[in-house]
């Protein structure tokens, strides 16, 4: 039988149960679907624009306006990140400049004070950027939480889509390992036949393996940064920002312990606009405080 089997013209597969054979190539093609489906909804997200984000203090300014005539809403804080909130706009001053106004203190609140507007501001789009916001030159828009401008999704990556773009690199690191799986399977399998009459598969199998090898380096360099709460500019660019470039390279200053900011990444960003506060000295010498064994037990780093 082996004999008759290796004298076939067609290639062995692995001798599964037909059964569990479709149930494999089901949940494939299944995982190949996701994946592009994952693709398509993370192109099309938003990465959280600040220019949006202003609208959204504009939308809570009207919205608030009408249901209170209080003097003064306070800012909510959670967990030290802000959640847009705004000052009720003064009587005799005109709605576009109150809600610019109300936009810039909101801004200027979460950096030190005595920081000049001027260096919160972008030249190109003209708004204040919130701490960690920059300005992306092919999006010409400012981006909340700026990770990196994706090339292959076309679209860049923040606060409100870094969590899609994980979970699409999660899928596609999947699938290339699936597709590797099954291509040595295969070549396993026809072992015996003349190395050149499978040269295409070996010349495919040189892209996917570096493509393996990219996505899971990918994968992991992603998942540290959730853990820690940073992005990959604030990673790279650490000493040309200039509110991170005095910290020393193992304090993660946006880090609230890896439970919450796995927690933040994955139900917070995503859902709303969650403007995030400088630390201050106080809360950055806490964070560089060197780890002892009763940090452990008492689980400071969660
Ligand atoms: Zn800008
Ligand atoms: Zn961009």
């Amino acid at each position: 039988m082996p004999l008759l089997a290796r004298s076939s013209s067609r290639p062995m597969l692995p001798m599964l149960p037909l059964s569990r054979r479709s149930g494999y190539t089901a949940l494939y093609l299944l995982l190949f679907f996701a994946t592009l489906v994952q693709y398509f909804v993370t192109s099309g997200s938003s990465p959280g624009y600040v220019l949006d984000a202003m609208r959204a203090v504009n939308e809570t300014n009207v919205i608030y306006k009408k249901s209170s005539m209080a003097s003064k809403q306070p800012a909510s804080s959670k967990n030290g990140s802000l959640i847009v909130t705004v000052e009720e706009s003064q009587s005799g001053r005109n709605f576009r400049g109150t809600i610019s106004a109300s936009w810039t203190k909101l801004v200027m609140d979460m950096y030190p004070p005595g920081t000049p507007v001027r260096t919160c501001t972008c030249s190109y789009c003209n708004v204040e950027q919130p701490p960690r916001a920059k300005h992306c030159h092919d999006c010409d828009k400012c981006v909340l939480q700026f990770d990196h401008h994706c090339v292959w999704l076309g679209t860049c990556v923040g606060q409100g889509n870094h969590c899609k773009f994980w979970w699409y690199i999660c899928e596609e690191t999947a699938l290339c390992l699936w597709t590797g799986i099954l291509y040595i399977t295969y070549l396993k399998a026809n072992i015996s036949r003349a190395w050149w009459k499978d040269t295409v598969m070996i010349l495919l199998l040189i892209p996917l393996s570096i493509s393996i090898i990219f996505l899971l380096l990918l994968l992991l360099f992603h998942s540290y940064l959730v853990l820690t709460n940073q992005t990959t500019y604030e990673l790279v660019r650490r000493r040309r920002i200039p509110y991170l470039r005095g910290i020393p390279e193992r304090v993660y200053p946006f880090s609230k312990g890896v439970c919450s900011n796995l927690y933040d990444f994955c139900c917070v960003r995503s859902s709303k606009y969650s403007l995030e506060s400088l630390p201050s000295a106080q809360q950055l010498e806490e964070k560089s405080r060197p780890y002892t064994c009763l940090d452990v037990l008492t689980c400071r780093c969660c």
